[in-house]
């Protein structure tokens, strides 16, 4: 057992009065706080807090790191792809998996949202060092979904077969994006289980709405260039979230990923119809495939509840939750360090429903313990992990 502090300690939700110490076993797990322990207390430079948690990551795609070269915009990004993903051996994929899920740990992530296609990350979800939550994606737009959604139902078994077995896993069948979706398959994906906790890539392009509003634009070229003929889809004339949000429960809890072109009234719609919402931002991601980042100041006024995710190492060039707070930070100077915390930690664990094990120092829990370093510099900052 040891007697920690630090310069600062965020417990996940604010600051810690300054002199408290945490009272640590040695396997990690949060004894107690104190004010008043003199002797034999360790004392860290910089910052304590919980373990990151990122909310949205694609381990299986760990492989395409520099693949697609940047700033394409999303369109010809989505098509690169699937045209190099099955470039690689197994052994490569594999290889490349393991690596970026020692990445996370070194970068103090506890707990990862990770979406999945396929049962590649079977193998790193077996390690059990992270909690892992994975997003089984369903895609496909066609007018018949039964085939498409049987091959997410079929990984979906193979995870939960898996997870039985374990404390630290989950999965949930969710919806790839609004525009490789059709409302037959967001029907699919919703019957099969209502509380499921739904991830959605969301409103990541410009096109995505155009193709709602307009049915024109880079979204229809992207069908039709797949052969995907969409004469079935009726355009709403509203944005994808205001469409695709009547075609699921709102019983569900929701992350909403990427969120670069949303507007006040999405926020308000998606707030006022649904019981649970988070918005996850993966502003490295945005930054190298889009070059835009989302209005982050206008989601603090609406007082949404932010988590962060690094999406996959095909569009970043790293798994590290402190660098896409530190991106947010460089672009948002005034939001301050406390509140960019709670997004990484405490609002992340909520998003992915292990606020009770993860995200927030707690007597009793084991959450991890990380130092962080240069917050308050103009460099990228570092991250240890203590415990
Ligand atoms: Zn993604």
């Amino acid at each position: 057992m040891s007697f920690i502090t630090a310069d600062r300690i965020h417990d996940g939700h604010k600051w810690l009065p300054l002199g408290t110490v945490l009272e640590v076993a040695d396997d990690g797990t949060i004894i107690a706080f104190h004010s008043d322990v003199k002797d034999g207390v360790i004392f860290y430079e910089g910052v304590l807090t919980p373990g990151f948690i990122n909310a949205h990551c694609h381990l299986e795609l760990s492989h395409m790191k520099g693949v697609v070269p940047e700033q394409t915009g999303l369109i010809p990004f989505l098509q690169s792809i699937p045209k190099y993903r099955n470039d690689y051996s197994e052994e490569q994929k594999k290889e490349a998996r393991h690596k970026g899920y020692e990445e996370l740990l070194k970068n103090g992530v506890v707990a990862v949202g990770d979406i999945a296609n396929v049962t590649d990350t079977i193998d790193v979800r077996g390690l059990d060092k992270l909690h892992v939550h994975s997003f089984v994606e369903a895609i496909g737009f066609a007018e018949n979904p039964e085939k498409q959604f049987a091959r997410s139902a079929d990984v979906y078994a193979a995870f939960a077969a898996q997870a039985a077995g374990s404390k630290k896993l989950r999965q949930s069948i969710v919806p790839h994006a609004p525009y490789s979706v059709s409302f037959r398959l967001f029907r699919m994906i919703d019957d099969h289980d209502k509380q499921a906790l739904i991830s959605i890539h969301n409103q990541e392009s410009r096109a995505e709405d155009e193709y709602y509003l307009l049915k024109k634009g880079p979204v229809q070229s992207l069908l039709h260039g797949m052969n995907i003929d969409d004469d079935f889809f009726q355009p709403s004339g509203k944005t994808s979230l205001q469409t695709y949000l009547e075609w699921l429960s709102p019983t569900h809890p929701f992350i909403f990923i990427h969120n670069t072109y949303t507007s006040l009234t999405d926020i308000q719609l998606a707030k006022a119809y649904l019981q649970d919402v988070y918005w996850c931002f993966c502003p490295n991601a945005n930054l190298y495939i889009e070059n835009a980042l989302p209005d982050v100041d206008m989601f603090v006024r609406e007082h949404a509840k932010v988590c962060v995710g690094t999406d996959s190492l095909a569009s970043n060039h790293q798994l590290s939750v402190l660098a896409e707070l530190y991106t947010i930070k460089q672009h948002y100077p005034h939001i301050d360090w406390e509140t960019l915390i709670t997004w990484g930690t405490y609002n992340g664990a909520c998003a992915l429903q292990l606020a009770d094990v993860a995200g927030s120092l707690q007597a009793g829990a084991q959450p991890g313990i990380l130092q962080l370093g240069g917050i308050d510099s103009n460099e990228q900052p570092t991250v240890k992990r203590l415990f």
